[in-house]
């Protein structure tokens, strides 16, 4: 289902309940005695930011935030929801793609926000690990490593706003997957409240621990369905010294996957980030956001914009790219290529890369995205095949594509230019997705490789997992929340 299609109660029609006449009153006063005043936002105005999501697609309403500042008091009110039957949505820094922390339009269902749980609870350097509450702010986080001279490798364009415990219950990708994996690769332990309010502590630093399932890894990803999430121990990484970013002209996806063979062999795990950028996702750049130059002389179609890492000087580090760059340029592999020379550089390089969404909504016309991943090595063949299918389907549609190419995850929109958003019919929305997801299908790939699946998804899963996955999510989901009341009627 396309997000168009699935508006929660589009239009802005927001039930409020106001405590002294509804049913939730009660109920209200009893979260109240638990989290007290400070713990709970029932002011209609107060409300609003929770219960819409960032993109304004998703509208619900609910009759209470409950702000808990502790473990204990999540635990609480869990269990006087588990007892009332009064259905729960965590919320982080609502920031999430999918519409999985907006509450349902009825009114039913009471937000849980981690926001006050937002300690840093322990560094431990030497194991290179930190515990934290499930509130912090992602760069709350990323600060207090460095300042234990640290890395926390997590980071993506909402890193202001969202939490850990929302980055670990989307599986959060970002921009360093390639060297240190997705937020799933980056948990030893977890702290989670049970749907019947149970706490289980499984707060352990350990890199080695076979001791039956892996059960924190159930928790990552649910999308708050089968638990809440309310501390983690966080792996930490040698804090790198210096950075060294380039942007390079290649002939095509084919190329821009062979360099990244042959910067991996020369500079090994130094690659740290590998951005595919196509001509026209700069152009809409260049357009419309202002300050931004083509970092070449010369036009070109294809781009790759790369980060290697390391802890020696920036010089050694500038040098080794700037060597590989040569070795690729040999081969042809790369046509034109530009190396920042300090951080502004870097960073001026890396502002046209996280603006193009922005860009993209600047554009007349309908943006149909898709958050996709093939195997890596598929990539070139795949780009292809859907651009010429979409093309033949919708004569004179763009193809927007970025994205991680190291991870195989491709932002992978059709830009349909002058339609009205009026005049794109749902049902082309629905023709354009489902092409493109046949195709990924095809191979073998993910039709939501980053952002999850929470409203926006639902039917995409039924229709592209299997029926033995849809069953064995179903079995779980029933096992750890038999009364259904972690975030019903997301994912599932
Ligand atoms: P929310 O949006 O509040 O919640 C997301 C889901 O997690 C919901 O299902 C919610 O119920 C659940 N949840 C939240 N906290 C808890 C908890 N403590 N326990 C249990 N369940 C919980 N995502 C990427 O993967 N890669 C990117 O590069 C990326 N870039 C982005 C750039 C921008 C500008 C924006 C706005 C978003 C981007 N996102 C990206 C999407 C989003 O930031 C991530 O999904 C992020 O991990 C969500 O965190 P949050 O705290 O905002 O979670
Ligand atoms: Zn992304």
């Amino acid at each position: 289902m396309l997000a168009q299609l699935s508006r929660y109660n589009a239009g802005g029609n927001v039930m409020t309940i106001s405590n002294s006449t509804s049913a939730a009153g009660p109920l209200i006063e009893r979260i109240a005695a638990i989290v007290g005043p400070q713990g709970l936002l029932t002011e209609p105005r107060d409300l609003e930011p929770y219960v819409v999501d960032w993109r304004g697609i998703y509208r619900g309403a609910t009759p209470a935030v409950v702000r808990p500042a502790s473990t204990e008091q999540v635990a609480a009110v869990v269990k006087l929801c588990t007892e009332t039957a009064t259905p729960i949505v965590p919320q982080g820094g609502n920031t999430g793609m999918c519409g999985a922390s907006v509450p349902h339009a009825d009114g039913s269902e009471i937000v849980l926000s981690l926001a006050r749980m937002n300690r840093v609870l322990e560094v431990d350097a030497l194991n290179n690990t930190m515990t934290v509450e499930a509130g912090c702010v992602l760069a709350n986080i990323q600060q207090a490593a460095a300042e234990a001279n640290r890395l926390f490798p997590l980071s993506l364009g909402a890193e202001g706003s969202c939490q850990i415990g929302g980055n670990l219950s989307t599986n959060a990708g970002g921009v360093n997957v390639l060297r240190y994996g997705n937020a799933r690769d980056l948990v030893l332990g977890l702290e989670v409240v049970l749907p019947d309010g149970g706490i289980w502590n499984g707060l352990r630093g350990l890199r080695k621990d076979n001791t039956g399932y892996d059960l924190k890894q159930l928790f990552i990803g649910a999308e708050g369905t089968l638990g809440i999430i309310t501390a983690a121990v966080l792996k930490l990484f040698p804090r790198p010294a210096a950075t060294a970013t380039a942007w390079t002209a290649v002939p095509h996806p084919e190329a821009a996957l062979e360099f990244l063979a042959l910067l991996r062999r020369h500079c090994g795990d130094r690659v740290t980030a590998f951005e595919l950028i196509s001509r026209n996702c700069l152009d809409l750049v260049l357009r419309h956001v202002p300050g931004t130059r083509d970092p070449l002389a010369k036009e070109r179609n294809w781009y790759a914009l790369v980060d290697l890492s390391d802890s020696h000087s920036g010089h050694a580090l500038r040098s080794e790219l700037e060597l590989a760059l040569e070795a690729a340029m040999e081969d042809a592999l790369v046509l034109d290529a530009v190396v920042a020379e300090n951080e502004g550089q870097s960073k001026a390089l890396w502002r046209i890369r996280e603006s193009i969404p922005e860009a993209a909504r600047g554009e007349a016309g309908m943006l149909y995205r898709h958050d996709i991943s093939v195997a890596t090595s598929r990539i070139p063949a795949f780009i292809e095949e859907a651009r010429a299918a979409l093309e033949h389907r919708f004569p004179g549609v763009d193809v927007i594509c970025f994205g991680h190419l190291g991870d195989g995850n491709l932002h992978y929109n059709a830009f349909i230019p002058g339609r009205s958003r009026i005049a794109a019919a749902a049902r082309v929305a629905r023709d354009v997705t489902d092409l493109v997801y046949d195709i990924v299908q095809r191979y073998h790939g993910s039709f939501s490789a980053e952002h999850g699946i929470g409203l926006a998804k639902i039917e995409e899963l039924r229709c592209y997992k299997s029926a033995i996955e849809i069953e064995l999510m179903r079995t779980l989901k029933h096992a750890i929340d038999p009364g259904n009341i972690m975030n019903p009627g997301k994912v599932l």
